[in-house]
């Protein structure tokens, strides 16, 4: 089924996965909204070279499946979406299933030593209730990487106990972080730590064997994300599972997945996931993670305290002001969770100059004016899909009418501009929190639009 392909180095390794990924995706979690019974369809089509068992249920009656993988001696464990709102790795973990159970495709040799090595305990998403939901914490409103202590979760029972009774040598702490998390004034697209096992931050066998995994990882990752990875937040948190299960003695890395260029359903960092983490128990399998250095996790740059913005417009000029406008989104869920809207806000004003975002616009001698109505009613959306848009935004028109109901879930997928069934009351302006449509213009002719949180540039 596919040309031979020659794999005799890790990071030709890496490219390979990365390149032929499309054919391991798992194509029924194309977003980041899925549920419990997408996890469980998808855990009931797995082969026979997997076992499916139950852990335990959630508050709510959910089944937390643990799938199996391999006859290794080494025990690796691998949960995802603890946090119910942070399901980037469980993408992966599915598109990791979907590798594992590929043959004749280049890769059996990874593959065949990486089964006869270890053997892999996956729980993806721990946390279904808060999934349902699309939220960080259980239904008790616990958050379970709270209580490895005291335990009050179903949640963080079941990992305790899968993890003392395997008594695993890896433990994988999958997570994702916020797009506004920054590593050196870019997006820390991955975060990753070997978590502390005490207050002063001590390195004994089992962290020093997770530093050199994290490094590992971070020289895998170095080709495809140059200077947005970074190593997140070290101070001891005797409360979390991460920390604890490395003072409980299996090594532990967290993975954080987090924000990347115009990738808002994290599916380039999901893609990276899936390369990462197969290069990791490649090492694991090999240990060739042994040849690197404890002080090499060190030289990894580390995430910033500063939040990144959506979008920074510099030196804008209106109402007789020059201010630094900046602009951050966020997503309206609809009633079951399942689908949700962006809409942009304005989260800082004034002289910016020490604010980093993923996209700057340089308003710099270009006139400023609100966003106009256009004076037509359309009847329909998909009339107005049929409109020359862009040429009407040239025009500086940003907000349309339509007389059927307009969709906020749908709409602004289908289209860059505002569109409203009931006219919108006032004019927006410039303000802490609103979401103002502008149009920039250079000599007379509109160059630029801004439309909820987003530029749309005309210069050639
Ligand atoms: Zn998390």
């Amino acid at each position: 089924m596919f040309g031979f392909i020659s794999i005799t180095t890790l990071a030709q390794l890496n490219q390979q996965l990365y390149n032929r990924y499309d054919v391991y995706r798992e194509k029924s979690l194309s977003d980041r909204r899925f549920k419990h019974e997408d996890i469980m369809a998808l855990l009931s089509r797995l082969g026979n070279e997997f076992s499916v068992q139950e852990a335990g249920k959630s508050v709510e009656g959910r089944s937390i499946k643990m799938v199996t993988y391999g006859q290794g001696p080494e025990r690796i464990l691998l949960w995802s979406q603890m946090h119910g709102d942070e399901p980037t790795a469980t993408q992966a973990l599915a598109d990791l299933f979907q590798w594992l159970a590929s043959k004749d495709d280049g890769f059996d040799a990874t593959r065949k030593k990486i089964r006869e090595s270890l053997t892999l305990y996956f729980i993806p998403m721990l946390n279904p209730d808060g999934a349902a939901r699309f939220t960080r914490r259980n239904v008790h409103g616990i958050d379970i990487n709270r209580d490895a202590i005291r335990l009050q979760t179903p949640e963080g029972r079941i990992l305790k106990r899968v993890r003392d009774s395997l008594q695993a040598d890896w433990a994988f702490n999958l997570h994702d972080q916020g797009r506004a998390t920054s590593v050196n004034g870019k997006p820390a697209s991955v975060s990753l730590l070997a978590p502390p096992y005490n207050e002063s931050r001590q390195v004994n066998q089992t962290r020093g064997d997770a530093m050199k995994m994290v490094r590992h990882i971070y020289n895998q990752l170095l080709p495809f994300i140059p200077g947005n990875i970074g190593i997140y937040n070290d101070e001891f948190e005797p409360r979390a599972f991460g920390d604890n299960i490395q003072k409980w003695g299996s090594r532990t890395v967290l993975i954080e997945s987090g924000g990347y260029q115009n990738d808002w359903e994290r599916q380039e960092i999901r893609k990276l996931n899936f390369v990462m983490l197969l290069s990791a128990l490649e090492s694991m399998a090999t240990g060739s993670f042994h040849k690197l250095n404890v002080k090499s996790y060190y030289q990894i740059p580390k995430n910033s305290h500063r939040r990144l913005h959506e979008l920074i417009i510099t030196n804008l000029n209106f109402e007789g002001v020059i201010r630094d406008v900046a602009m951050d989104r966020r997503e309206i869920d609809n009633d079951n969770f399942r689908y949700y809207y962006a809409e942009a806000f304005i989260a800082d004003l004034g002289d910016l100059q020490t604010s980093h975002a993923y996209a700057v616009f340089d308003a710099t001698g270009l006139t400023v004016e609100p966003g106009k109505l256009y004076n037509r009613i359309f009847e329909s959306v998909s009339e107005l899909m049929n409109t020359d848009i862009t040429g009407l935004m040239k025009q500086g028109f940003t907000e349309f009418v339509v007389q059927q109901k307009a969709d906020p879930f749908t709409v602004p997928k289908q289209m860059p501009v505002n569109v409203y069934s009931v006219l919108p009351e006032k004019e927006r302006i410039i303000r802490m929190g609103g979401n103002p449509s502008l149009v920039f213009k250079r000599n007379g002719v509109v160059t630029a639009v801004l439309i909820n949180g987003i530029i749309h540039s005309f210069d050639d």
